[in-house]
């Protein structure tokens, strides 16, 4: 049966504090399965707070989340036991990619792709380690594989980090500057891996200033501007938008 088109992410109103400062106001957002979504904007924008939220790394203050059918209604904090099942569940479908790659330090490359699926998964240890390999090897990581972090490039670290994602078959995969800590020459290695998996039909949310990789790889640009999507279009048309003083003011700021 073919799921595609369907809504994979779709967010009605959604709210976020800090203390007094209103982060995100009333964002509404739809992403269909397969989609690859980029999330542009100036700093302060709100595009990492709305990334984090739905996988409820932030609790919003209101509005609601929905990640491949499994709704959440917000409201500044869990409540109830039906909830917390919820927020396990969509978190269980969506992995996260972050700008600090965040692999576990004292485990080698394999045992970071390993450590959710005996973890989570309880997947039995050998196999589990014979699908972490196969995993490293779709990065060209096969190699590395009983590397600690702290042997591997920047690039390497987030290839790795990007096979732990891939080990708990996401749904969704919520990219957030997943380039932004890189120097320029390891950049590409990462961005090809992102490319194959958007080829292969992964639905992405992807926070980036990677102008390359949204004009080649994404099928939306949303652009996000004092926590509201400001506009919501084709890269054809995002970057043609010459006269959108916004807009052109934040590409010549990233050019
Ligand atoms: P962007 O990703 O577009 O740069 P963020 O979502 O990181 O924007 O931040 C939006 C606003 O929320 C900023 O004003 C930031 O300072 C604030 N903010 C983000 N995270 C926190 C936090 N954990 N505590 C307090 N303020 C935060």
């Amino acid at each position: 049966m073919s799921i595609k088109n369907q809504c994979a992410v779709r967010v009605r109103g959604l709210e976020k504090r800090f203390g007094a400062n209103q982060v995100l106001h009333g964002v509404d957002l739809d992403v269909d399965e397969g989609q690859v979504v980029v999330i542009m904007g100036p700093s302060g924008s709100g595009k990492t707070t709305l990334l984090r939220s739905l996988n409820f790394l932030e609790i919003p203050d209101g509005g609601s989340i929905e990640v491949a059918g499994i709704r959440v209604e917000t409201g500044g904090r869990v409540q109830g036991k039906q909830e917390r099942l919820a927020i396990r569940n969509i978190r269980r479908r969506t992995a996260m990619v972050f700008q600090a790659f965040n692999l576990f330090a004292h485990m080698t490359a394999i045992a970071n792709v390993m450590e959710g699926l005996v973890s989570v998964k309880h997947m039995p240890r050998n196999q589990a380690k014979k699908r972490a390999m196969d995993l490293l090897e779709q990065v060209g990581l096969a190699h590395k594989a009983d590397e600690y972090p702290v042997r591997l490039s920047g690039g390497q670290k987030q290839r790795v980090a990007i096979a732990r994602g891939l080990a708990m078959e996401p749904q969704v995969i919520l990219f957030d500057e997943p380039t932004s800590a890189l120097d320029p020459e390891l950049r590409d290695e990462v961005l090809s891996i992102m490319r194959s998996l958007a080829n292969e039909g992964m639905t992405m949310l992807v926070v980036t200033h990677e102008v390359r990789f949204a004009r080649e790889a994404a099928d939306r640009i949303v652009f996000m501007e004092d926590g509201r999507i400001q506009h919501d279009t084709t890269p054809e048309q995002f970057f043609s938008q010459q006269d959108n003083e916004r807009i052109s003011r934040f590409l010549g700021r990233i050019a």
